[in-house]
């Protein structure tokens, strides 16, 4: 299966979680033997030549994808968990949403200072999570060497928060 035909396997649903907000879901994707072998090898093989020591996912939907691509890279799993989820101490960010503020969690043992460190999400939206997180892995000395989407939501613009990043994603909406 090619990269693009996975479009075909995404659903779009209008008005969630509240109006106005075309969201993607990948549940249609995931169940697709073909799609999930084919979104996992596509972002695997565009960083293995990268070599991550580590992959960190995003709770909760991060954490279908950066497993699995570090599995295919041999790499170790790290998650990022929104607080009070992770046992033991932690690193705490907080980070601007639309409305308010939110905050994740990584434990402070989980990256070794100069580690490579991959950062996978199912989505790009605005950015804001992902930021959040790649400076998370830079307060813990882990060096980030990409971040990497299956989805991109162009129009939003999150590339440019993430601009001193390398930023990769499979699919790429106009809208
Ligand atoms: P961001 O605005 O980039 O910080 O996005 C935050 C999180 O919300 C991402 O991890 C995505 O999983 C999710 N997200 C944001 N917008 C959408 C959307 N339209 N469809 C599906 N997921 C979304």
């Amino acid at each position: 299966m090619q990269v693009e035909q996975l479009k075909a396997l995404i659903r779009q649903v209008p008005d969630f979680p509240k109006p106005g907000i075309l969201f993607y879901d990948i549940t249609t994707l995931l169940k697709d033997a073909q799609g999930l072998r084919t979104a996992i090898e596509a972002l695997a093989e565009h960083y293995r030549q990268v070599r991550p020591d580590l992959v960190v996912g995003i709770e909760a939907r991060g954490f279908i994808f950066a497993p699995a691509v570090a599995y295919a890279l041999g790499a170790g799993f790290v998650p990022v968990r929104k607080p009070n989820k992770l046992p033991a101490a932690t690193e705490r960010i907080e980070y601007a949403l639309e409305y308010g503020t939110d905050s994740l969690e990584i434990h402070r043992d989980a990256i070794s200072p100069g580690a490579r460190v991959l950062i996978v999400d199912d989505v790009l939206a605005t950015g804001g999570t992902a930021q959040a997180v790649a400076r998370l892995v830079e307060k813990l000395g882990g060096n980030v060497v990409g971040i990497g989407f299956v989805i991109e939501l162009s129009f939003l613009g999150g590339r440019s928060k993430l601009g001193n990043y390398p930023v990769y994603s499979l699919l790429q909406y106009e809208r």
